[in-house]
């Protein structure tokens, strides 16, 4: 916890410090709902789901009979909460010698590879068997990144040859996760946006060989970079179209001075957000946490 919100630093002293010194003012004025206003579209909370928690926040203002900015905040971060609750997060399980594969997707540099690494750690670290598949069969680099993550985490990594079909990498995986007995197979994906190739079909057919081999527990994960703002959404809206998305992971939410893309991706995709990551580190991820989210960005 204390590593989230050293983590989420930047983004409580960035844009959402601002819309804190909004409560610490005399009065509610038209002003203070203007700059909330602006504020908030500011931090990446995206003009719909800003423009939806206004009108929330002046019908309870009205039919509470809020005037204190301080009870203003108390609704605001109530509202933030309740959002974010819209879509709840449920830790992912794992069940002992039950096999959970995760796909985790995402466009390049978002930090998926990272994400995979992380997740390994994080299983193995508690005492799960775990399988990595290198699926990114384009990038040569992610693999050998990923192959020295595995050793790092003394985790396996099944990977193909350089631009073999993905769907092959994770059909092989699949049997060296289930000839070990693993509890999770986690599989890192292709990100790369061109147009003479289609990523979306090549993720529908990764799910099929999943489907074809048993149809076992499934976690599919999003990687967005929480730098990049509104085009997460974008992003998601692209995925969900191909997969089942499960959750979120929002990547990189140290380098962000933003910080609220999280409320309009779930207020919008009604997905969770399941994991944070705040840093370059095998360590730097966190299960999501909606209460110590808001609480970590406006106190
Ligand atoms: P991929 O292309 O989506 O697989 O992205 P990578 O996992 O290779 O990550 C891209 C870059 O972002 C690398 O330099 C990572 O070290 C960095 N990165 C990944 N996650 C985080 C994070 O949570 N915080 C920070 N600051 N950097 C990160």
């Amino acid at each position: 916890e204390e590593k989230i919100e050293s983590g989420l630093e930047k983004s409580r002293r960035g844009i959402f410090s601002q819309v804190a010194a909004l409560f610490d003012r005399e009065e509610i004025t038209d002003s203070t709902w203007e700059e909330l206003e602006e504020l908030l579209i500011a931090a990446d909370v995206g003009v719909e789901t800003t423009l939806m928690l206004l009108d929330v926040l002046q019908d309870r203002v009205e039919a509470e009979r809020i005037r204190r900015p301080s009870e203003l905040r108390k609704a605001l971060k109530e509202e933030l909460q309740a959002i974010l609750d819209s879509a709840p997060n449920q830790p992912v399980e794992v069940n002992d010698g039950e096999l959970l594969v995760m796909l985790i997707v995402g466009v390049n540099g978002v930090g998926k590879t990272t994400t995979v690494a992380k997740l390994a750690h994080k299983f193995a670290s508690e005492g799960a068997k775990v399988v990595v598949g290198a699926a990114d069969t384009f990038r040569a680099a992610a693999i050998d990144q990923l192959q020295i993550w595995g050793e790092r985490a003394g985790v396996p990594v099944i990977a193909g040859a350089p631009n073999s079909d993905p769907a092959a990498v994770v059909h092989d995986a699949l049997a060296a996760a289930r000839s070990r007995s693993a509890d999770v197979l986690i599989v890192d994906t292709a990100g790369r946006l061109h147009t003479k190739y289609n990523l979306m079909e090549e993720l529908k057919k990764i799910q099929r060989v999943i489907d074809r081999n048993g149809s076992p527990a499934q976690e599919n994960l999003l990687v967005l970079d929480a730098t990049t703002g509104q085009n997460g959404l974008v992003q998601a809206r692209k995925f969900a179209q191909a997969v089942h998305l499960d959750g979120v992971v929002l990547a990189k939410m140290d380098g962000t001075a933003k910080g609220g893309i999280a409320f309009a991706i779930v207020n919008e995709m009604k997905i969770p957000i399941r994991y944070l990551t705040t840093g370059e580190k095998l360590g730097d991820i966190a299960e999501f946490d909606s209460k110590d989210f808001v609480n970590a960005l406006l106190g």
